[in-house]
Formats: C-alpha cells, structure tokens, sequence
C-alpha cells in the first residue's frame, strides 16, 4: 500500500483513539463517576473532543486523502476505494462546519439540558420553549452548512449523521403504510392486563444476566457489563466493548430485554474488524438504524420467542431457584408480548413502540422545516397521541418533555429506533430461511450458528455499505415495512 495511505490511516486511528478516550471518560461518567466530578469531567470530555476534531480535520489528512484519491492502484481494490469514499465524506462533514458554530451548538445543548430537566420535572414547556426554538435555530444552520443533497430537504442533511444515505421522502414513504397497518393490529391486541409480577433478588438477576450475555456470545475478555439508570453500549476499541444494564427486583423480564438489547449492539461492535480499521469507515458501524437492528433482534424475535424462553427458563431455574419456580414458558412469552398502549416511549410495547417514532419523526422535520412552530409542539404531541395511541396526555412532563434527543441537540435521531425494527424483521426473514433450524438452535440455548450468520453477513463489512444497500443485497428487497407488519400480525392472530 501507499505511503500516503499509511500515513492517513495512522492519523485516522490517532483521531479515534482521541474520540475513545472520551467515550471512556463518558462511561464513567454514566457508572462509577463521583457525583462532584461533573464539572471537570464536562472539561475533559470538551478537551478530548476538541482535540479529535483538530486531528481529523488536520489539512494533513486533505493532502493525503487527495494523493490516496488519485491512486489507479487503492482505486481498482474495491474495499479500499469504499473505505477511501467514506473518508472522503467525513472529511468534507467535517471541515464544513465552522468551528464556532460547532461550539455554539455544544455549548446551548448543555445549557439547554439543565432547563430541560428543570422545565420536564415541574411539567413546564413554556420555560423550554426558548431553548428548543434555538436549537432548531441552530440545527437549521447546521444543516444549511452541511449542504442539502439534490431534491432533499434539510431534514436530510442533519439524518445523514445517524443513517447515511437515508432521506426524509424515503422515510416518510416507509412508514406511512407501517403507521396505518399499525392500527388496526394494535385495536386487536391491546389489553389493559398487567403481566404478572414476580421478585427476584437483583444478585441472582445479576448472575442470571451475566449468564445469558456469556452464552449469547458477548466476550467477556473484550468486554464488560455493568449498571447505569439508562442502559447504554460502548464499542471503545479493539478489545473494549462496555455494556449496562439495569435492576429491579420486580423486574426480572425487564432486565433481561435490556440486557439483550445491549448485547446485541455489543455483538455488533465486537465483530466490526477494529483491528486493523479503526478510526476508518470500513471499521465502523454502518448506522445507527443498523446498529438498533441488532439490538432489537436479539431483544424481540429472539428475547421474545418461546424457543428462546424455553431454554432459559430452565437456566433461570438453576441460577435463581425459588424465586422463579412459579413461572412457565406460557406465562412469561406470553406477558413478555402484552400489547399496551401508554405514553412513555422508552417504556412502550414492541408493538406499540413504532407510533411513538414516527410522530416525533413528523414533529420533528416540521420544526425544522418552520413548518410547525415550537409553541405548537404540545399541541401537535397531543394530538397525535391521541390519534396513533387513542390517549390523552395529561402533562407535558408525559408529553413532549419525556424524551432527552431535542434537548441534547439531536434532531434526525429518532428515525433509527423504527429503521432498527424494521431492518431486524427483515433481516430475521431471511436468516431464518438460510440457517434452517434456528428454532430448534435457539430451545437449546446454542446462538453461534446465529452470531456467525450476523458476523459473516453484516458486522465484517462495517460501514463498506449503507444499511439499505446491505439490506437489500442480503434480503433481496429494498427497505420494506412488510416483514415488520407479518411479524407483529403473526404474533398477534
Ligand atoms: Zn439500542
């Protein structure tokens, strides 16, 4: 290979090692961080991602890029020529955006997170109102300066961080029909039941949980488990995977689905090859919409299946004994598969789940159009909840504060979770069709066959291709909500 591509690699690799020592600090940060660090901690984390920016955007990495560009030799190997492209298009992301309006958007989003923490305890959107209309503000600027593409919106400036390639038109055209299939499935499956509740100590949930991870397939020499309010993963390097959790002694089938959750984007960033790539594009997920869908795959049509159940069952028996001798297959697939419309997001059925993304995807691209005033959000919240969920929200607190992504600056965020949904039924289509026994696999507990297929057909390529092109090229079929709908309609006849 080339020296200049040498060169560029090894300063690639400094900058992700740079952006690695942040997400370290930001992982304390959320697990073992004494509380009067935050001050500092916030001058560490600007210092390091300061400094990652510098690196990368060095005009050395310009020069090296353009000689790498103009190479017949790096051009005619094809993984190459898709690494070099991706850089190509961080770099030019990056260097368009002015440095003062980078710090400008960091800083308001720290200030406007205290506010919203405030103005969503006391239920009060009006003291948030400002900060929300200046961050949108912002993010219109942003996206001006990123560029819109062809035809687009500048909606799709600011999505193509989270999900490259993706567009707010072709979005808008997956969900529609998934939005009204939704419907009449949820008005059939719904029930007011509450699953039934048992206690189980947090300590065995904790070997239960570590359990299940290790058999999975999460590697426990490359990686840990923890605690934290909101579960989270971080790929930290090569050899470095951390994932959360969390406990409650009532909430043994709630720790699990988060434990699995987290499992499989670890599984994800544990199989991209950072080895030899980090820091390039061909070493990095290729979404976040890819990244959900390895999450959500293990956590629905796997953590939701009564093959699955009906091998760990039997392992929670040995692990947690009494405390789980009273629950069945039956009744834990069953309950683990409840229909229940509510108001929170973060605590919404599989099902259900979806409506909430969506119209937070519409609130949200017609703020940023100018379209939707921010004064008007509660309302168009509201109304919308009413209409997808048939409930009233009776504060804001349970409304259109509930949720960080605005406040944190992110607007283009949301799309993911349904992308991740949708990919993950689509993907399980026709992975289930080439293994042949999964069910079988999955009743005795054996996931390799599972892992080797998501490894082999997704994790190796890392970002080599966008979500739909893999997508496409595995399933045969572009993005297509079908496969979602069938497997919902299945579970629900
Ligand atoms: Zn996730």
């Amino acid at each position: 290979l080339p020296a200049a591509y040498d060169e560029l690699r090894g300063l690639l690799r400094e900058a992700a090692t740079l952006r690695s020592l942040g997400t370290l600090a930001a992982w304390d940060q959320e697990t073992m961080m004494p509380p009067r660090a935050g001050a500092f901690r916030a001058e560490e984390l600007a210092l390091v991602s300061r400094l990652a920016h510098e690196r990368f955007t060095h005009p050395r990495v310009g020069e090296l890029l353009a000689a790498c560009e103009s190479d017949a030799g790096l051009l005619a190997d094809s993984a190459e020529s898709a690494n070099l492209r991706g850089i190509r298009r961080d770099y030019e992301r990056a260097t368009r955006l002015p440095p003062g309006l980078v710090s400008e958007i960091s800083r308001t989003s720290s200030l406007a997170l205290e506010v919203w923490r405030q103005a969503r305890g006391m239920s009060d959107f009006p003291s948030f109102r400002p900060w929300l209309d200046r961050l949108v503000a912002l993010n219109r600027d942003k996206a001006s300066c990123l560029g819109v593409p062809e035809g687009g919106e500048l909606y799709d400036a600011l999505l193509e961080d989270f999900e490259p390639g993706m567009t707010a038109a072709r979005l808008e055209a997956v969900f529609a029909p998934l939005r009204r299939e939704l419907a009449p499935l949820i008005a059939k499956a719904a029930t007011s039941r509450e699953p039934e509740s048992v206690s189980v100590p947090v300590e065995l949930q904790r070997e239960f949980n570590l359990h299940v991870a290790k058999q999975v397939g999460f590697e426990f020499e490359a990686g840990r488990l923890d605690v934290s309010t909101h579960p989270f993963t971080e790929g930290l390097g090569p050899g470095d995977t951390r994932i959360t959790t969390r406990y409650r002694e009532d909430g043994f089938t709630d720790a699990l689905s988060s434990t699995l959750h987290e499992v499989g984007h670890a599984l994800y960033e544990q199989g991209l090859p950072k080895q030899e790539r980090l820091g390039q594009p061909l070493g990095e997920p290729a979404s976040l919409g890819l990244h959900e869908s390895q999450s959500r795959l293990w956590e629905n049509q796997v953590g939701r299946s009564r093959a699955f159940w009906t091998w760990a069952l039997g392992e929670a028996r040995r692990v947690c004994g009494e405390a789980v001798r009273s629950l069945t297959v039956e009744q834990i697939h069953r309950d683990v598969n409840v229909v229940r419309p509510g108001l929170i997001r973060i605590e919404a059925d599989e099902t259900t789940y979806n409506l909430h993304v969506m119209f937070r995807f519409d609130i949200e691209r017609r703020m940023l159009r100018g379209d939707l005033p921010v004064a008007e959000v509660p309302s168009a919240w509201n109304a919308r909840m009413a209409a997808d969920l048939g409930l009233a929200v009776p504060d804001d607190r349970r409304g259109c504060l509930q949720d960080i992504h605005w406040a944190a600056g992110a607007i283009g965020y949301f799309p993911t979770y349904t992308l991740g949904n949708l990919y993950a039924a689509q993907l399980w289509e026709t992975l289930t069709a080439e293994i042949g026994d999964l069910e079988a696999q999955l009743e005795r507990g054996e996931f390799s066959g599972l892992v080797a297929w998501l490894r082999r057909n997704i994790h190796a390529h890392g970002r080599r291709h966008t979500a739909e092109e893999l997508c496409r090229s595995l399933t045969g079929r572009p993005l297509d909500p079908q496969a979602l709908i069938s497997y919902l309609s299945r579970k629900h006849a």
